[in-house]
C-alpha cells in the first residue's frame, strides 16, 4: 500500500465499467469507495416513492426540493457480498435503484441544480481524509478539482449496453438490448448537456477507452501507471 493517501476521481459515460474499476482500485490500495451515481438514483427512487415524477416524465421539482433534508443517504458495509449497499432512511434500495426506471429518469432529477448542490456537499465531506476512490460524472471537475489522480472511462457504446444488459439479466430484470442502448445514449446525451456541472472530461484527467480490455487488464493499466507516474502519490 503506498504511504500518503489521495484522492481518485473517476468519471465516465454510463456504463463503462466506472464502478468496477473504482471498486477493484479501492480494494487494491486500501482505500474507501464511493459510488455517486448511488446518490442521484437514491433521490430517484425517492422522488418516484413519493410520486413526485409524473408519467409525462416532468418532476415536480419544487417538493423535492423541500424533501431534499428528508433524504438521508447512507452505505452500508454487506459482508455477504464484500461490498457496500445504499440505504435511503434506512431501508436497503440497492436493488431497486438500478432497475431500468430508475434508469429511465435519473439524469432529469440529477440536471436539478439544489440536487447536486446537496450531493456533492455530502461527497466532500467523504472525501474530507482522503484515501477514497469515487466516481461519477462530476468528481473531477467540480467535487474534487484538486484530485491527485483523474481518470476519465469511454467505451463503445454498443459494448457497453451489451454489458448493462448482461448484468440486468442475470439479476432476472426483463430488458431488451435495444431499451438499454437506447438508454444509455439517451443519459450520456442528457448528462453531456445539463447546465449544471455536465459530465466532462477535466483537463488533467487521462483518458481511458476500456472497449477492448478485460478487469484484469484495467488493473494492470492502473498498476503501470502508478508506478511510472511518481508525481502521484
Ligand atoms: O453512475 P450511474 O450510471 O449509476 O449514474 C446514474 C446517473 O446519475 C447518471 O446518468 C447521471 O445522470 C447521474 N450522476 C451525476 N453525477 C454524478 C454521478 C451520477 O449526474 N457524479
Amino acid at each position: 500500500m503506498k504511504a500518503k493517501k489521495i484522492i481518485i476521481a473517476i468519471d465516465g459515460y454510463s456504463s463503462t465499467g466506472k464502478s468496477s474499476f473504482a471498486k477493484a482500485i479501492a480494494r487494491e490500495l486500501g482505500y474507501i469507495y464511493v459510488d455517486t451515481g448511488a446518490m442521484y438514483r437514491a433521490v430517484t427512487w425517492y422522488a418516484m416513492q413519493q410520486r413526485l415524477i409524473y408519467t409525462d416524465g416532468t418532476v415536480n421539482s419544487d417538493v423535492l426540493i423541500k424533501q431534499l433534508p428528508l433524504i438521508n443517504i447512507d452505505f452500508r458495509f454487506n459482508a455477504d457480498k464484500g461490498v457496500s449497499d445504499t440505504y435511503v432512511n434506512g431501508e436497503n434500495v440497492e436493488q431497486k435503484i438500478r432497475n431500468i426506471k430508475v434508469s429511465q429518469y435519473v439524469s432529469r432529477i440529477s440536471a436539478i441544480p439544489q440536487v447536486r448542490e446537496e450531493m456533492v456537499r455530502q461527497q466532500q465531506l467523504m472525501g474530507k481524509n482522503k484515501g477514497l476512490v469515487m466516481d461519477g460524472r462530476d468528481i473531477g471537475t467540480v467535487v474534487f478539482p484538486n484530485a491527485e489522480l483523474k481518470l476519465f472511462m469511454t467505451a463503445d457504446p454498443k459494448v457497453r449496453a451489451m454489458r448493462r444488459y448482461n448484468e440486468l439479466t442475470a439479476k432476472g430484470e426483463k430488458v431488451t438490448p435495444k431499451e438499454i442502448e437506447q438508454n444509455i445514449i439517451q443519459r450520456d446525451y442528457e448528462d453531456s448537456n445539463r447546465i449544471t456541472s455536465p459530465l466532462r472530461k477535466a483537463d488533467d484527467a487521462i483518458e481511458l477507452d476500456n472497449s477492448n480490455m478485460t478487469q484484469e487488464k484495467q488493473m494492470e493499466w492502473f498498476r503501470k501507471l502508478i508506478e511510472n507516474d511518481s508525481k502521484i502519490f
